[in-house]
């Protein structure tokens, strides 16, 4: 498997700088799967070519795999794995070029942000269906001009005609940084075969690596989906990131000692204890936390033996870590462990796993969702995952005024897309009850004003049993 870099950016040497890798030697980086040989065939002034070889061991990976046991087949040790363009490569991308890829250059940092012109040339690509087209539908919208040549599968029988094997070149002009992160998400896109490494993480580096460039791709559920393997829940959760530009909130750090933060804080475990008592009111075994952040109400339905089942759901998997270190999730008790899971998911997409419980909490999170969302959100909540109880709380934007520290047109919170009025957001749930066979009461949080009423606003959701 082979991928050259060539630049004919002056004076081309520049390009071992940001790679990192000495022009004059031959370095190996060592991968879980193989070994990845990093060599220049070519450097000079004006042209300078980095490749990257990457060999890897396809008897090692069937055996780690764990594929030799009795379907042995010999396609396990006989196939493409070796030469095509995989997500290996991109492993090998991440971890031979890992320093340019972050965008940093320790020795000659002002080259990080130079446009330089490129050529991306990689040996084997497969593409499945689509073929050339999706090839070009992938790097056109970035900038490159495509060349492809397809192969034959055998010259000698042309009945066979062409396999699903083309020799890529791409040229354009970017920043290294860009270049490497469009080859690390776009590879994987093109390879059909089970990656080794598909898992939740796999969201977080999408996005992270997909950055600046992948929100504005028009391919970009195109190229989620295929990256994440088709595996729904992923997909749908950094589709819900993509689509939605959603950056998760910024988690309130309990050590700031400021002023306005305390105050925060103090009305939010007020909050967290009213939704707790209507909870526990509510008769409800089931819980689900949706929208759950760093796991506050989690860590208070843990300690409750009423709550019997108890999921934390939320698109952001750095808040889910959160949780998890509050919980002290991998120490828990296994009685205590079995109580308890969290999970990845986005609110405005259905899914089957937020069904069926007695009772959801969504504490603080409607006014994160674009308001042309909430119809979503509404319809995957209140129409399709269908809780007993729901008990949903969101900022009374008519208190503001008592925050001194907030100005007159902002936020409680940089990422708040809305913050509704009393009677904005009781039009709103009231509708959402209507709509969804629910009855709904609300109920005033924190110290209450005469006029502006108190800081959070809360809606108890019932659904009507006699209804569907
Ligand atoms: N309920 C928690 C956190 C509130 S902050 C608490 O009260 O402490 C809002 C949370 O909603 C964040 O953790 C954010 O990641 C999550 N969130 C925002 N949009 C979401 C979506 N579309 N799907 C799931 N979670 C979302």
């Amino acid at each position: 498997m082979l991928l050259k870099i060539t630049t004919t950016h002056q004076p081309a040497s520049d390009l071992s700088f940001l790679l990192h890798k000495h022009p004059g030697k031959l370095q190996s980086v060592a991968l879980s799967n193989g070994v990845a040989h990093i060599f220049y065939p070519e450097v000079s002034d004006e042209k300078c070519t980095a490749a990257l070889l990457l060999d890897i061991d396809p008897v090692g990976l069937v055996r780690r795999a764990g594929n030799s046991g009795p379907d042995f087949a010999l396609a396990h040790y006989v196939n493409d794995r070796p030469y095509v363009a995989s997500s290996f490569l991109s492993t090998a991308i991440a971890k031979a070029f890992s320093t340019a890829m972050n965008g940093k250059c320790n020795n000659r940092p002002e080259l990080v942000g130079i446009v330089m012109p490129f050529e991306v040339h990689i040996a084997v690509v497969p593409s499945p269906s689509g073929g050339a087209m999706l090839i070009r539908k992938l790097f056109e919208p970035l900038g490159y001009t495509v060349t492809l040549k397809q192969h034959t599968l055998d010259s000698k029988f042309e009945v066979w005609r062409d396999s699903k094997y083309f020799t890529l070149t791409l040229a354009g002009s970017m920043r290294l940084k860009e270049l490497l992160t469009h080859l690390y998400v776009l590879i994987p896109v093109l390879d059909n075969e089970k990656h080794y490494w598909v898992s939740e993480h796999e969201v977080e580096k999408l996005l992270e690596k997909g950055e600046g460039w992948l929100k504005d791709h028009p391919e970009k559920e195109q190229i989620t989906r295929r990256y994440l393997k088709g595996i729904g829940a992923l997909t749908r959760s950094a589709l819900g990131v993509l689509l939605e530009e959603d950056t998760p909130a910024k988690a309130t750090d309990e050590n700031i000692a400021d002023e306005a933060t305390m105050q925060r804080e103090t009305l939010h475990y007020k909050r967290l204890r009213e939704v707790m008592q209507e909870l526990i009111r509510s008769g409800a075994h089931s819980v689900v936390d949706l929208g759950c952040g760093d796991g506050k109400l989690l860590k208070m339905l843990l300690k409750e033996k009423q709550f019997e089942n108890i999921l934390g759901v939320d698109v952001s998997y750095r808040e889910l870590e959160k949780a998890m270190d509050r919980l002290d999730y991998h120490t828990l008790p296994p009685r205590q462990k079995e109580r308890i899971k969290l999970t990845q998911g986005a609110l405005t997409y259905r899914d089957d796993r937020l069904k069926g419980f007695d009772a959801a909490a969504i504490v603080e999170v409607i006014e994160h969702l674009d308001t042309d969302r909430l119809e979503a959100f509404e319809r995957s909540v209140f129409e399709f995952a269908k809780p007993g109880v729901v008990v949903l709380t969101t900022p009374n934007q008519e208190y503001n005024k008592f925050f001194e520290t907030m100005g007159k047109d902002t936020m409680r919170h940089t990422d708040h897309r809305f913050e509704w009025t009393r009677i904005e957001f009781e039009t709103w749930a009231n509708g959402v009850a209507d709509r969804n066979f629910y009855r709904v009461t609300f109920k005033a949080i924190g110290e209450e004003d005469e006029q502006a009423g108190a800081p959070s606003q809360m809606a108890v959701f019932t659904k009507n049993n006699d209804k569907q």
